[in-house]
């Protein structure tokens, strides 16, 4: 049997002649006229005023970071269920991780949690310094009511929106609402540049900065003069032709994978014990990964179990994030609740979703899942 991957790339032809215009023109750099296009062209697909092409959706964190500021012992608010990566540049800045859990009706982080997080420590004289909302699987948090919040207490609020590019809040697109968003091209996302990201920002000031950092920060001299720390952060003109490539589809690829959960859903929604990550009333899910829970007593099988079934037929399904507050790394961070995380780690089933999958490979997907469940 042909392995089927959980979201492998998905090429469309129309990246070669980008990169091809790179190799004409001997662009084979980071910068370039493929890197400026890509960043208008992702403003006006997002309609993020300013936009920063990165080598990563990681990358694009820990500027943003490092243009608010953020220092040694600081602390920073982020989702727990997550991928490490919205995490990690906290720590690289030496500040602290304080992880706050979801909600139910999007997965994502919960306000009023981060409400009496906010408050209490308000009272204490001890506000973090900024907050990382995540819009986890393609589904936009409820972004109001946290922004406000935010707004209130005077803290910046950066969106991870690394698997959410597509998607929607109140009509516009997650990543625009908050100081700055992030996005990721690495292989198995939405779009992909085999790796890559994006940071945006309505701030022109903050993607100047970070656009100066990104390229060993240089100030304004002929010869080599720094008078801040640098990375080598860029997106190279060749990765940013297969961005714009990528670009020009995203429309189909949402819609594919949307569709690729209408036939989970229709296929599955009635065995007992499964759910369905929902899709809250606020927006567009991109159902970059279909997502569901298994409640073992009600399933006749836990998650694992149904994991390895697939696995043992060569399909690639994995479990849901593991909250990054149960992670030994994080060990030594504060976390707000977590049960919610917990729980949809546990029984929480990423199922094969590339824009890619035919419908024969989905059928292989549901019939396991169903003969798990008939005990076969
Ligand atoms: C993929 C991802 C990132 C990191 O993006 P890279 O481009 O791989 O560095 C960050 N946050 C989330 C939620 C992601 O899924």
């Amino acid at each position: 049997m042909k392995r089927i991957y959980l979201s492998p790339p998905h090429m469309s032809g129309l990246e070669q002649q980008y990169v091809q215009s790179a190799f004409d023109s001997n662009w084979i750099a980071p910068l370039g006229p493929n890197v400026d296009a890509f960043e208008q062209e992702f403003c006006a697909a997002t309609s993020a005023p300013h936009a920063l092409a990165l080598s990563s959706g990681t990358a694009a964190l820990h500027l943003s970071l490092i243009v608010l500021g953020v220092q040694p012992g600081d602390e920073v608010v982020v989702s727990t269920l997550t991928f490490s990566a919205s995490v990690n540049p906290i720590i690289y800045q030496g500040a602290k991780p304080v992880f706050i859990d979801s909600e139910t009706a999007s997965w994502n982080m919960d306000p009023n949690l981060l409400a009496d997080f906010l408050s209490a420590r308000a009272q204490r004289n001890r506000l973090p310094k900024a907050v990382i909302l995540v819009h986890l699987y393609g589904q936009s948090a409820d972004i109001d009511p946290i922004l406000a919040l935010c707004n209130q207490y005077g803290i910046p609020l950066i969106e991870d929106a690394a698997e959410a590019l597509g998607a929607s809040y109140r009509g516009k697109a997650p990543g625009v609402f908050g100081k700055a968003g992030i996005f990721s091209f690495n292989g198995n996302k939405i779009i992909t540049t085999s790796g890559g990201g994006m940071l945006v920002s309505d701030d022109k000031s903050f993607i100047v900065h970070a656009r100066k950092l990104s390229t060993q920060s240089r100030d304004p001299a002929p010869h080599y003069q720094h008078s801040e720390i640098g990375y080598n952060y860029r997106m190279s003109n060749i990765l940013a032709g297969v961005g714009r490539g990528q670009l020009q589809l995203l429309a189909e690829r949402v819609a594919a994978r949307r569709a690729n959960f209408e036939f989970y859903h229709k296929a599955l929604a009635n065995l007992s014990g499964v759910q369905f990550m929902p899709e809250a009333e606020w927006g567009l899910h991109n159902r970059w990964l279909t997502v569901l829970t298994i409640n073992p007593a009600q399933f006749g099988a836990d998650r694992e179990q149904v994991r390895l079934a697939l696995e043992a037929d060569n399909i690639e399904a994995r479990p849901v994030w593991k909250p990054m507050h149960m992670q030994p790394v994080f060990a030594p961070y504060e976390s707000v609740g977590g049960q919610v995380a917990e729980s949809f780690f546990r029984h929480g089933l990423c199922l094969p979703s590339g824009s890619s999958l035919t419908r024969g490979e989905q059928q292989r997907v549901v019939d396991v899942i169903h003969a798990v469940h008939q005990g076969v």
